[in-house]
Protein backbone atom coordinates (compact mmCIF):
# COMPACT_ATOMS: atom_id res chain seq x y z
CA UNK A 1 0.00 0.00 0.00
CA UNK A 2 2.97 2.18 0.53
CA UNK A 3 5.25 1.67 -2.16
CA UNK A 4 8.53 2.82 -1.72
CA UNK A 5 8.02 4.38 2.11
CA UNK A 6 10.09 1.91 4.66
CA UNK A 7 8.02 -0.29 6.68
CA UNK A 8 9.50 1.53 9.84
CA UNK A 9 7.76 4.85 8.74
CA UNK A 10 4.40 3.09 7.55
CA UNK A 11 3.54 1.08 10.42
CA UNK A 12 3.56 4.20 12.34
CA UNK A 13 0.48 4.81 10.42
CA UNK A 14 -0.45 1.41 9.89
CA UNK A 15 -0.07 -1.58 12.02
CA UNK A 16 0.28 -4.62 10.07
CA UNK A 17 -0.13 -7.93 11.64
CA UNK A 18 2.88 -10.91 11.51
CA UNK A 19 2.06 -11.44 7.54
CA UNK A 20 2.61 -7.66 7.07
CA UNK A 21 -1.38 -7.11 6.78
CA UNK A 22 -2.92 -3.97 7.33
CA UNK A 23 -6.87 -2.65 8.11
CA UNK A 24 -7.83 -1.37 5.44
CA UNK A 25 -11.77 -0.04 4.18
CA UNK A 26 -13.76 -0.79 0.96
CA UNK A 27 -16.23 1.96 1.16
CA UNK A 28 -18.27 3.03 -1.84
CA UNK A 29 -19.84 6.23 -2.07
CA UNK A 30 -23.93 7.06 -3.04
CA UNK A 31 -24.66 10.27 -4.36
CA UNK A 32 -28.54 11.31 -4.39
CA UNK A 33 -29.20 13.80 -6.91
CA UNK A 34 -31.46 13.77 -9.96
CA UNK A 35 -30.62 9.55 -9.57
CA UNK A 36 -29.31 7.95 -6.98
CA UNK A 37 -25.81 6.50 -7.93
CA UNK A 38 -22.93 4.37 -6.14
CA UNK A 39 -19.48 4.83 -7.19
CA UNK A 40 -17.72 1.44 -6.94
CA UNK A 41 -18.83 -1.58 -4.88
CA UNK A 42 -16.26 -3.20 -3.04
CA UNK A 43 -15.35 -6.40 -3.80
CA UNK A 44 -18.45 -8.32 -2.87
CA UNK A 45 -19.87 -11.30 -2.27
CA UNK A 46 -18.66 -14.08 -5.05
CA UNK A 47 -16.05 -16.33 -3.95
CA UNK A 48 -12.79 -15.09 -4.48
CA UNK A 49 -10.92 -18.71 -2.62
CA UNK A 50 -7.15 -18.06 -2.08
CA UNK A 51 -7.26 -14.27 -1.99
CA UNK A 52 -9.48 -13.74 0.38
CA UNK A 53 -7.20 -15.51 2.82
CA UNK A 54 -4.61 -13.32 1.33
CA UNK A 55 -5.97 -10.33 2.37
CA UNK A 56 -7.81 -11.32 5.39
CA UNK A 57 -11.44 -10.02 4.01
CA UNK A 58 -14.09 -9.70 6.74
CA UNK A 59 -17.47 -10.78 5.52
CA UNK A 60 -19.06 -10.19 8.63
CA UNK A 61 -20.68 -6.77 6.67
CA UNK A 62 -21.55 -6.30 3.30
CA UNK A 63 -23.33 -4.11 0.82
CA UNK A 64 -26.48 -5.92 1.76
CA UNK A 65 -25.97 -4.22 5.41
CA UNK A 66 -24.91 -0.79 4.40
CA UNK A 67 -27.59 0.29 1.83
CA UNK A 68 -29.99 -0.88 4.34
CA UNK A 69 -28.69 0.96 6.84
CA UNK A 70 -28.37 3.52 4.11
CA UNK A 71 -32.29 2.92 3.59
CA UNK A 72 -31.32 2.44 0.21
CA UNK A 73 -32.32 -0.76 -1.80
CA UNK A 74 -30.52 -1.95 -4.58
CA UNK A 75 -33.21 -1.46 -6.96
CA UNK A 76 -33.17 2.33 -6.55
CA UNK A 77 -29.67 2.86 -7.66
CA UNK A 78 -30.19 4.18 -11.14
CA UNK A 79 -26.42 4.73 -12.07
CA UNK A 80 -23.20 2.71 -11.05
CA UNK A 81 -19.94 4.73 -11.56
CA UNK A 82 -16.72 2.98 -11.49
CA UNK A 83 -13.34 4.49 -10.78
CA UNK A 84 -11.60 1.33 -12.23
CA UNK A 85 -12.09 -2.19 -12.60
CA UNK A 86 -10.18 -4.13 -9.84
CA UNK A 87 -11.74 -6.65 -7.81
CA UNK A 88 -11.71 -4.55 -4.62
CA UNK A 89 -13.87 -2.01 -6.26
CA UNK A 90 -15.65 -3.94 -8.85
CA UNK A 91 -16.44 -7.16 -6.82
CA UNK A 92 -19.75 -5.82 -5.58
CA UNK A 93 -20.89 -4.70 -9.69
CA UNK A 94 -22.15 -8.71 -10.13
CA UNK A 95 -23.62 -11.46 -8.31
CA UNK A 96 -24.29 -14.96 -8.79
CA UNK A 97 -27.59 -16.21 -8.22
CA UNK A 98 -29.41 -19.45 -7.02
CA UNK A 99 -28.96 -21.03 -10.52
CA UNK A 100 -25.26 -20.08 -10.71
CA UNK A 101 -25.94 -17.75 -13.47
CA UNK A 102 -23.69 -14.14 -12.80
CA UNK A 103 -25.78 -10.94 -13.42
CA UNK A 104 -25.95 -7.23 -11.99
CA UNK A 105 -26.26 -6.42 -8.93
CA UNK A 106 -28.34 -3.65 -9.23
CA UNK A 107 -31.09 -4.54 -11.45
CA UNK A 108 -32.15 -1.38 -12.61
CA UNK A 109 -28.93 0.58 -12.99
CA UNK A 110 -26.61 1.21 -16.19
CA UNK A 111 -22.93 1.23 -14.99
CA UNK A 112 -20.57 3.20 -16.08
CA UNK A 113 -17.17 2.68 -16.85
CA UNK A 114 -14.03 4.55 -19.02
CA UNK A 115 -13.44 2.82 -22.21
CA UNK A 116 -9.92 2.62 -21.51
CA UNK A 117 -10.49 1.30 -18.42
CA UNK A 118 -12.59 -1.57 -19.76
CA UNK A 119 -9.81 -2.43 -22.48
CA UNK A 120 -7.62 -2.83 -20.22
CA UNK A 121 -9.65 -5.04 -17.84
CA UNK A 122 -10.43 -7.21 -21.02
CA UNK A 123 -7.08 -7.69 -22.25
CA UNK A 124 -4.94 -7.79 -18.83
CA UNK A 125 -1.40 -8.27 -18.87
CA UNK A 126 1.33 -9.87 -16.25
CA UNK A 127 1.29 -7.58 -13.68
CA UNK A 128 -2.52 -6.97 -13.97
CA UNK A 129 -4.16 -9.83 -14.32
CA UNK A 130 -4.24 -10.86 -10.42
CA UNK A 131 -6.40 -7.79 -10.25
CA UNK A 132 -8.86 -8.08 -12.70
CA UNK A 133 -11.90 -10.54 -12.71
CA UNK A 134 -13.82 -10.76 -15.77
CA UNK A 135 -16.85 -11.86 -13.31
CA UNK A 136 -16.98 -9.16 -11.90
CA UNK A 137 -17.50 -6.80 -15.47
CA UNK A 138 -17.98 -9.06 -18.65
CA UNK A 139 -21.98 -10.24 -17.18
CA UNK A 140 -22.95 -6.11 -17.19
CA UNK A 141 -21.83 -5.88 -21.06
CA UNK A 142 -23.68 -9.50 -21.75
CA UNK A 143 -26.79 -8.12 -20.15
CA UNK A 144 -26.71 -5.03 -22.03
CA UNK A 145 -26.28 -2.29 -19.05
CA UNK A 146 -22.92 -1.53 -19.59
CA UNK A 147 -22.20 2.94 -20.76
CA UNK A 148 -18.86 3.13 -21.87
CA UNK A 149 -16.88 6.80 -21.41
CA UNK A 150 -14.37 8.02 -23.10
CA UNK A 151 -13.41 11.86 -21.84
CA UNK A 152 -14.27 13.84 -18.46
CA UNK A 153 -17.82 13.62 -18.88
CA UNK A 154 -20.62 14.83 -16.72
CA UNK A 155 -22.36 11.83 -15.44
CA UNK A 156 -25.61 13.15 -14.28
CA UNK A 157 -26.33 17.43 -13.00
CA UNK A 158 -23.38 18.26 -10.51
CA UNK A 159 -21.37 14.79 -11.09
CA UNK A 160 -18.17 14.48 -13.46
CA UNK A 161 -15.35 12.21 -13.82
CA UNK A 162 -11.80 13.37 -14.04
CA UNK A 163 -9.24 10.90 -15.00
CA UNK A 164 -6.53 10.59 -12.69
CA UNK A 165 -3.81 7.80 -14.29
CA UNK A 166 -1.75 6.42 -12.13
CA UNK A 167 -3.13 3.22 -10.35
CA UNK A 168 -4.44 2.39 -13.80
CA UNK A 169 -3.93 4.56 -16.79
CA UNK A 170 -7.32 5.40 -17.13
CA UNK A 171 -8.52 5.33 -13.55
CA UNK A 172 -10.97 8.24 -12.65
CA UNK A 173 -12.13 9.77 -9.66
CA UNK A 174 -15.36 11.78 -8.82
CA UNK A 175 -15.92 15.46 -8.53
CA UNK A 176 -19.74 16.08 -6.67
CA UNK A 177 -20.90 19.98 -6.86
CA UNK A 178 -23.71 20.57 -4.71
CA UNK A 179 -25.06 23.66 -3.25
CA UNK A 180 -21.77 25.72 -3.82
CA UNK A 181 -19.46 23.03 -2.10
CA UNK A 182 -17.35 20.10 -3.85
CA UNK A 183 -16.75 16.69 -2.60
CA UNK A 184 -14.23 14.27 -4.59
CA UNK A 185 -14.03 10.93 -4.36
CA UNK A 186 -10.65 10.21 -5.37
CA UNK A 187 -10.46 6.04 -5.48
CA UNK A 188 -7.04 4.73 -5.37
CA UNK A 189 -5.06 7.83 -6.52
CA UNK A 190 -4.81 8.35 -2.44
CA UNK A 191 -6.84 5.46 -0.98
CA UNK A 192 -5.71 6.70 2.79
CA UNK A 193 -5.15 9.42 4.36
CA UNK A 194 -1.17 8.34 4.75
CA UNK A 195 -1.74 8.73 0.59
CA UNK A 196 -2.20 12.60 0.51
CA UNK A 197 1.69 13.30 1.40
CA UNK A 198 3.66 12.89 -2.05
CA UNK A 199 5.90 10.05 -1.58
CA UNK A 200 3.17 7.84 -0.20
CA UNK A 201 2.24 6.36 -3.61
CA UNK A 202 1.16 2.30 -3.39
CA UNK A 203 3.54 -0.03 -5.18
CA UNK A 204 0.69 -1.66 -7.18
CA UNK A 205 0.40 1.39 -9.02
CA UNK A 206 0.88 1.14 -12.75
CA UNK A 207 2.20 4.50 -12.91
CA UNK A 208 3.28 5.99 -9.67
CA UNK A 209 4.79 8.98 -11.33
CA UNK A 210 1.44 9.86 -12.29
CA UNK A 211 -0.20 9.68 -9.38
CA UNK A 212 2.39 12.04 -7.78
CA UNK A 213 1.64 14.41 -10.60
CA UNK A 214 -2.43 13.89 -10.51
CA UNK A 215 -1.92 13.91 -6.74
CA UNK A 216 0.01 17.24 -6.55
CA UNK A 217 -2.43 19.20 -8.86
CA UNK A 218 -5.33 17.88 -6.74
CA UNK A 219 -4.14 18.13 -3.30
CA UNK A 220 -3.74 22.33 -4.75
CA UNK A 221 -7.16 22.60 -6.27
CA UNK A 222 -8.76 20.56 -2.98
CA UNK A 223 -7.30 23.02 -0.50
CA UNK A 224 -7.99 25.88 -2.58
CA UNK A 225 -11.59 25.21 -2.80
CA UNK A 226 -12.42 23.42 0.90
CA UNK A 227 -13.00 20.26 -1.39
CA UNK A 228 -14.36 17.55 0.52
CA UNK A 229 -12.45 14.14 0.09
CA UNK A 230 -13.51 10.62 0.19
CA UNK A 231 -11.04 8.22 1.42
CA UNK A 232 -12.36 4.89 -0.19
CA UNK A 233 -9.42 2.14 1.90
CA UNK A 234 -9.17 4.58 5.07
CA UNK A 235 -9.75 1.75 7.96
CA UNK A 236 -10.97 4.98 10.22
CA UNK A 237 -11.68 9.00 8.39
CA UNK A 238 -14.49 7.98 5.98
CA UNK A 239 -13.68 11.60 4.60
CA UNK A 240 -12.12 14.76 5.06
CA UNK A 241 -10.76 18.39 4.19
CA UNK A 242 -6.51 18.21 3.26
CA UNK A 243 -4.94 21.00 5.17
CA UNK A 244 -0.84 22.63 5.10
CA UNK A 245 0.05 22.71 8.76
CA UNK A 246 3.48 23.33 9.56
CA UNK A 247 4.59 22.67 6.25
CA UNK A 248 3.58 19.31 6.48
CA UNK A 249 -0.09 17.75 4.88
CA UNK A 250 -2.33 16.86 7.18
CA UNK A 251 -6.59 15.72 6.94
CA UNK A 252 -9.20 17.00 8.75
CA UNK A 253 -11.52 14.70 9.50
CA UNK A 254 -14.66 15.47 8.31
ZN1 LIG B 1 -8.46 -0.35 -4.43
Amino acid sequence: MFGAVPKSLWEQQAPSDARNRIALAMRPLVVRGTRTMIIDAGIGDKPHGALSERFSVDRARSLDHTLAEAGITPEEIDIVLASHLHFDHAGGFTVRDSGGRLRPRFPRAQYIVRRGEWDEAMHPHARSRAVYRADDYLPLAEAGVLQLVDDDVSIMPGVRVRRTGGHTMHHQMVLIESGGTTAAFVGDMMPTTAHVADPWIAGCDLYPMDTLGAKQQFVKEAAEKNILVFFEHDPAIAAGYVREQDGKRVVQPA
